[in-house]
């Protein structure tokens, strides 16, 4: 059965990003079927999976407002060996360029039904906001997975968000559960992180991964080599985190 997770959190810099990229890595090396779609315009998704956005003449921007069809605008990760609906800057007029457009909120859960039948797992890299385009996200996805920081301000983020996906699941999705919360950059010397890491599972109960992604510095570097982690140094904590998490969701999954 096909898994469609959003890849969420309003607040930036978060590791949503880095949780995409590697992931879709991660599950491919696991022997998955995966399509990850950058949803934002900075298009960090495209450049970490080793596509040039600049480079790109159609994108997720065709997507949604219905000038392509996904197929056409698909392009593999050939380092990641997973599929790419690529982004780039384009996607920073899609907002305004679909107020009129019937179901708007719907544009890439349509396309996505399209092609749904080729993968085991459909990832979505949303931007740092509650816009469009992240609604889009929502809409198309089954669960949603939200990368955070265990930061002092990390809770009052994600009260936010649990109520946006309320609103959601109420007005345009019925089955978008939350799948998991994801702790990233952590470090556990950090009294403050350790702190928030509890009162999240005190919250969140089992929706908190038991896997923790650590601070890592092969994790920040990998993109600029436009290579999930996995293929900048295999057996750095951060790579061996994302494989783990990966089994995680598989297994819960299975
Ligand atoms: P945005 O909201 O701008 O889209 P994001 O939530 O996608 O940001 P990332 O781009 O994944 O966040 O990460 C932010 C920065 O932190 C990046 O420079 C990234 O390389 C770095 N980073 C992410 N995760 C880790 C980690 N576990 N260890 C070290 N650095 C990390
Ligand atoms: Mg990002």
């Amino acid at each position: 059965m096909i898994k469609i997770l959003a890849i969420t959190n309003q607040k930036g810099g978060v590791g949503k990003t880095t949780t995409s990229i590697n992931l879709a890595a991660s599950l491919v090396e696991a022997g998955k079927r995966v399509l990850l779609v950058d949803l934002d315009p900075q298009g960090n998704a495209t450049m970490g999976s080793g596509v040039d956005k600049r480079l790109l003449q159609h994108t997720v921007y065709h997507v949604l407002l219905g000038e392509r069809p996904i197929a056409d605008v698909r392009v593999v990760s050939t380092p990641g060996k997973y599929d790419l609906i690529p982004a780039n800057q384009d996607l920073a007029g899609a907002e305004v360029e679909m107020v009129n457009l019937e179901q708007r909120e719907a544009r890439l859960k349509a396309a996505l039904q399209t092609v749904g039948k080729e993968y085991d797992f459909i990832l979505m890299d949303c931007p740092p906001a509650l816009n469009l385009l992240t609604l889009n996200g929502l809409c198309a996805a089954q669960a949603v997975m939200i990368p955070m920081q265990c930061e002092y301000f990390a809770l009052e983020g994600l009260s936010d968000l649990v109520n946006t996906i309320k609103r959601v699941r109420v007005n345009f999705n019925p089955i978008l559960k939350i799948e998991g919360l994801l702790r990233t950059m952590f470090d556990p010397r950090n009294v403050l992180a350790k702190q928030v890491s509890d009162q999240l599972q005190q919250h969140f109960g089992d929706k908190v991964y038991r896997t923790v992604i650590p601070r890592n510095i092969r994790l920040a570097e990998a993109p600029g080599f436009g290579v999930p982690v996995l293929f900048h140094d295999k057996l750095s904590k951060g790579a061996l985190a994302y494989l783990a998490l990966a089994k995680e969701i598989m297994d819960a999954t299975a």
